[in-house]
């Protein structure tokens, strides 16, 4: 398994609008795989496949706990077919935004459906950090970031960070 290069704002790939997959197959799982290594590796809870520059509907995340059993999850063509009238807000951040945080609102909980690894339509409830962490990823899809919500200062101050973050890397 190989770790991936994970883009960084101002990236404009990261603009990019995801394209739907047509074949689940052995070459889309071993990306996966790939995707899952990477995230693991940077570390962190969730990866969409446009963050290693790749512009397909694809995500993976696992939520639980650090010192918890492993439990990856896969999302393909997910998408969203309710949410709650419920806020939540959650301090959240990103790997393509490395080190910057900020308080985000998004619906509590909402359904979606997707495919699963091996390519059967799937539909869950996410609740809680999921439903946090599922709508983060599905944003990606859309070339939203979540630092796109923030007020265009904070936005402009969070780019600078990085870039300088990522120079003297
Ligand atoms: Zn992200």
């Amino acid at each position: 398994m190989n770790i991936l290069n994970i883009i960084t704002v101002p990236d404009p790939l990261l603009k990019t609008v995801s394209v739907p997959v047509t074949v689940v197959d052995d070459e889309l799982r071993a990306f996966m795989d790939d995707m899952l290594t990477t995230m693991y590796a940077a570390p962190g809870i969730g990866l969409a496949a446009i963050q290693v520059g790749r512009p397909i509907r694809v995500l993976v995340m696992d939520i639980a706990d650090e010192d918890a059993e492993k439990k990856p999850q896969y999302f393909i063509n997910p998408e969203v077919t309710w949410t709650s009238d419920e806020l939540t807000t959650f301090n959240e951040g990103c790997l393509s935004v490395p080190d910057q945080y900020a308080d985000i609102d998004r619906p509590a909980e909402c359904k979606l459906t997707y495919l699963d690894y091996h390519g059967n339509p799937q539909n869950v409830h996410a609740t809680g950090l999921f439903a946090t962490c599922i709508q983060h990823e599905i944003d990606h899809l859309n070339g939203i970031v979540f630092i796109d919500y923030l007020s265009s200062l904070k936005k402009t101050i969070a780019i600078r960070k990085v870039k300088k973050l990522i120079k003297e890397d």
